[in-house]
C-alpha cells in the first residue's frame, strides 16, 4: 500500500479525524541512516506524528518541526513534516539497539529517556510559532498528544507505531483525533473518543489485520456521522538539499577556511544530517568560491 494521508471529520464537524500510512518513507528513513530497530521505530513515529500535526495547517508551504530531547542513549529526534505531504528526519544514534520494553515492544521510551518535546510550526512567513512541553514517557505518541492538549488546548487523541523486521518495516501509520473548539466543551464526547482509542492496542496491529484507514474512521467515528473526505494525499520522505546549498554552506566558512581544505584534502565532504546524502566538493569547486568571495567583497568595497 502507498504512503498516504487521509481525513474525516465527524460529530457535525466537531471532530477532525487525520490518518496516515507511512510503511515506505519510514523504511526508506531505515535504509538511509541504517537504523537499527528501536531508531527505526522512534523515528518513524515522530514522522507519522509529524505528517500528521501538519495536515492541520492552511497556508501552502506549511511545515512543522518536532524536536524530541531526551537524557537517553537514542540521543534525540529532528523531524521536518509539510504540509505538502513530505517528511525527513533523524535521529542522533542510530544504532542504539535496547531490549524489549514490559509489554515485549521496541523500547522507543527506555532510547528516549526523558526530557523534552520542542515544535516549531512555520506557516511561511512571519515568526513561527514554537512551544515546548516536558516528554510524558519517550514513546512519542502520548508525547505529542500530551503537547496538543496542553499547548495547542486541542483535545487530541494520537495514535502512532512502527513494525520493524528482519525484512524491514512493514507497518508504520498512525491517526490523531481531535475534538474542534465548537464541541470541546462537550465533556461526554472527549471521554467517549478518549476510551476509543485508548481501547486500541496501537495502530500497526491494525494494519497487520488488514484495516484500511477508512475501515479505522468507521470503527471509531461511524456512529458520530463520520464523512471521510474522497482524495488521499501522497506521503513521501523527502530532503531539499542539493550540492549548491552544501557549496553555500562551504562558502560560510570563508576564503582562510577553504583554502585550508584545498591544501589539505584538495576538497571537501559533507553529509546532509537529514537524509544522508554525501555530497563531494573538489578543490576546483572550493577555489571557485573563493574566487566569488573574493568578488563579492570587492564589490561592496
Ligand atoms: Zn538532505
Amino acid at each position: 500500500m502507498a504512503d498516504k494521508l487521509i481525513r474525516a471529520t465527524a460529530a457535525d464537524g466537531g471532530i477532525r479525524a487525520v490518518g496516515v500510512i507511512t510503511t515506505r518513507l519510514t523504511e526508506e528513513a531505515r535504509v538511509r541512516h541504517k537504523l537499527s530497530y528501536v531508531a527505526t521505530a522512534a523515528l518513524g513515529r515522530t514522522m507519522s506524528a509529524g505528517l500528521l500535526m501538519a495536515s492541520s495547517m492552511k497556508r501552502p508551504g506549511s511545515r512543522v518541526n518536532v524536536r524530541v530531547r531526551g537524557d537517553g542513549p537514542l540521543g534525540g529526534i529532528l523531524v521536518d513534516a509539510g504540509l505538502d505531504g513530505t517528511v525527513r528526519g533523524y535521529v542522533g544514534n542510530p544504532s542504539v539497539e535496547l531490549p524489549p520494553n514490559a509489554k515485549g515492544k521496541l523500547d522507543v521510551g527506555g532510547a528516549v529517556g526523558s526530557g523534552y518535546l520542542y515544535v516549531v510550526r512555520d506557516i511561511g512567513y512571519g515568526y513561527p510559532y514554537s512551544s515546548t512541553v516536558e516528554l510524558v514517557s519517550g514513546e512519542i505518541g502520548d508525547d505529542v498528544a500530551h503537547y496538543l492538549v496542553n499547548s495547542e488546548q486541542t483535545p487530541s487523541a494520537l495514535v502512532v507505531g512502527v513494525f520493524v523486521g528482519a525484512e524491514g518495516v512493514t507497518a508504520a501509520g498512525g491517526i490523531l483525533i481531535q475534538v474542534l473548539p465548537k464541541a470541546a466543551r462537550d465533556e461526554a464526547l472527549v471521554t467517549t473518543l478518549e476510551s476509543r482509542v485508548s481501547a486500541l492496542s496501537g495502530f500497526t496491529p491494525l494494519m497487520q489485520a488488514g484495516k484500511t484507514l477508512t475501515e479505522i474512521f468507521h470503527d471509531l467515528l461511524g456512529d458520530m456521522d463520520l464523512k471521510i473526505f474522497p482524495e488521499s494525499q501522497m506521503l513521501r520522505f523527502h530532503c531539499g538539499c542539493s550540492f549548491d546549498r552544501v557549496l553555500g554552506a562551504l562558502k560560510m566558512l570563508g576564503a582562510a577556511e577553504l583554502q585550508d581544505m584545498i591544501l589539505k584534502d584538495d576538497g571537501a565532504e559533507a553529509t546532509c544530517d537529514f537524509c544522508g546524502n554525501v555530497y563531494q566538493a573538489n578543490g576546483d569547486n572550493l577555489a571557485q568560491l573563493i574566487v566569488d568571495l573574493q568578488r563579492e567583497t570587492s564589490v561592496s568595497e
